[in-house]
């Protein structure tokens, strides 16, 4: 999560843009949801403002610790994590991640092993020795349009938004009607 964090500040750095508030950045992680470690991806969000409820977070599903961000009328940058920064990380959180591989949740990690790796070392590094960084001109990207329309379901009379309506036979109806997915599956 702090390299995430990280990430994300620098790129706000390298763009010279601040924290979003609004909805004019998009952060990209290349991360997928079957990768661990995904308290990366929470990480540019706290520093970016770039949040997945907003629609501002996509995962590209790369596999890779590397992000995107972009702001329309700027140029996009991609921040990656250095290989030395890596192989360095498993060193020197060698205790960390042995404690984390027998189960243990972060949580319940002894303070000193985390402050060993985060107060001691990590957060005194420079941007530059943990990541890379590329500006990319010319960066293509349609934002999904967001609909406020919403309209009553003619099933369960539910308010429901447009885009996720189906239609039979003239009627709208939700998801979970039209299809018959049951309340205990998702
Ligand atoms: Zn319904």
């Amino acid at each position: 999560m702090p390299i995430g964090f990280l990430a994300g500040q620098y790129a706000l750095e390298l763009l010279e843009i601040d924290k979003e508030m609004n909805h004019q950045t998009y952060a990209f992680s290349e991360m997928s949801q079957k990768d661990s470690n995904g308290c990366f991806n929470d990480g540019i969000q706290a520093s970016t403002g770039c949040t997945y409820g907003k629609g501002l977070m996509t995962l590209l599903g790369y596999g890779k610790l590397s992000m995107l961000l972009y702001r329309p009328g700027k140029d996009a940058v991609r921040v990656s994590l250095s290989n030395e920064f890596l192989d360095a990380l498993l060193v020197k959180g060698a205790e960390f991640f042995q404690q984390r591989k027998a189960g243990k949740e972060p949580s319940d990690i002894p303070g000193r092993v985390v402050d060993q790796l985060l107060s001691d070392w990590l957060l005194k590094l420079e941007y530059k020795e943990m990541f890379r960084h590329e500006i990319i001109q010319g960066f293509h990207f349609k934002p999904v349009r967001q609909s406020g329309v919403r309209k009553k379901c003619s099933e369960c009379s539910e308010y429901v938004y447009e885009p996720d309506l189906k239609v039979s036979n003239d009627k709208l109806i939700c998801k979970p009607d039209y299809y018959g997915i049951p309340r205990n599956s998702v």
